[in-house]
């Protein structure tokens, strides 16, 4: 796919949908692209389906808009799946996936496994919203649509920062500026400034964290009865594996936090050995080489144990081949 343009010839009806607990790129790239189609394409009928976004994000335009009630059936001439590695992902907004007439999905996730009828996915991509970016006219991006494709893209790259920035997309990042964007508040209000609970939380799981295989890993876990205590919810625990991974020595960063009794998401980062896509696939779930997740059964040790087992392979492996 070169352009989103000849993709919306003859369609009248387009749902857009992101993963559950929708991030910073997820929503860019959602919202970039239905502003772009409102713009230029007025007559066709879009709607974006995502949960509930974090309330620092209101400030992109349009996000008013969002339907977070997947109640109504409907079948929509395209449905353009943003940022979702695997259709699961989309949780119950799946259905107008399935009941769509064509379906494509952009994405960039190593672990997509290709589920729409058209499947724009590049994995070395540093984000979604870079790879919508490339598919909209430049000179049809708006304010409103720079800023959103702007979070999105600084998000996922931690600020321009993992190893997925390329020279393009500072290219594209230094667009978007040019544009006029008030890129510091932008960053500010949806990255870096976190709430007093937050804080007290993230500093909660640095001070309980633990490390394991010889100080090559750091993990830490949040309880449901810990996010009850603090008044938090899993939104506000974004950003702790990556505090987590700032840690001098350590290679794989580990976070869990509680879903349900037994039940806990999981978070990994890495520095430089570790695929951490591979032990999250291992477990059914994925992500990318510096950053995947995964839902895993248990308890707290057993969970680590299974992860680290997957990990120490990995180290191991590593050290043979020096
Ligand atoms: P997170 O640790 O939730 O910030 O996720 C890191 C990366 O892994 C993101 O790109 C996610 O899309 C991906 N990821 C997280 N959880 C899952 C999951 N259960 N299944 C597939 N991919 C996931
Ligand atoms: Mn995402
Ligand atoms: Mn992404």
């Amino acid at each position: 796919m070169n352009k989103i343009a000849p993709e919306l010839e003859n369609v009248r009806s387009v749902a857009i949908a992101g993963h559950m607990r929708p991030d910073g790129d997820c929503v860019g790239a959602c919202m970039g692209l239905y502003l772009y189609i409102k713009d230029n394409f007025p007559h066709i009928d879009v709607q974006v389906y995502l949960e509930k976004i974090p309330v620092s994000y209101n400030f992109i335009k349009g996000t008013e808009d969002i339907c977070s009630d997947f109640g109504a059936d409907k079948e929509y001439d395209l449905f353009i799946g943003l940022d979702s590695g695997d259709r699961q992902r989309y949780g119950d907004a799946v259905k107008y996936l399935d009941a769509a007439k064509r379906s494509i999905c952009i994405d960039h996730h190593i672990s997509n496994s290709g589920y729409a009828d058209v499947n724009h996915i590049v994995p070395g991509a540093s984000s979604t919203s870079e790879l919508i970016y490339e598919l909209l006219d430049e000179e049809k991006i708006t304010n409103p649509i720079a800023e959103a494709l702007y979070m999105g893209i600084a998000h996922d790259t931690g600020v321009f920062q993992y190893t997925c920035t390329s020279p393009r997309t500072m290219e594209i990042g230094g667009k978007l500026i040019g544009k006029g964007i008030p890129f510091t508040k932008i960053l500010d209000d949806t990255y870096y400034k976190k709430t007093y609970v937050q804080n007290q939380i993230t500093g909660r799981a640095l001070m309980e964290s633990i490390l394991l295989l010889h100080g090559t890993c750091i993990a830490s876990g949040i309880r449901m009865k810990d996010m009850e205590f603090y008044g938090v919810d899993t939104s506000d625990l974004d950003g702790i594996v990556s505090q987590l991974r700032n840690t001098k020595g350590v290679e794989v960063a580990i976070f869990l936090y509680e879903i349900k009794a037994q039940e806990f998401k999981v978070s990994m980062r890495s520095n430089e050995i570790v695929d951490v896509q591979e032990v999250a696939s291992y477990f059914g779930g994925g992500g990318h080489v510096r950053a995947a997740g995964c839902t895993m059964q248990g308890s707290i040790y057993d969970v680590l144990n299974n992860l680290t087992r997957r990990i120490e392979i990995q180290l191991k492996a590593w050290e043979n081949k020096k």
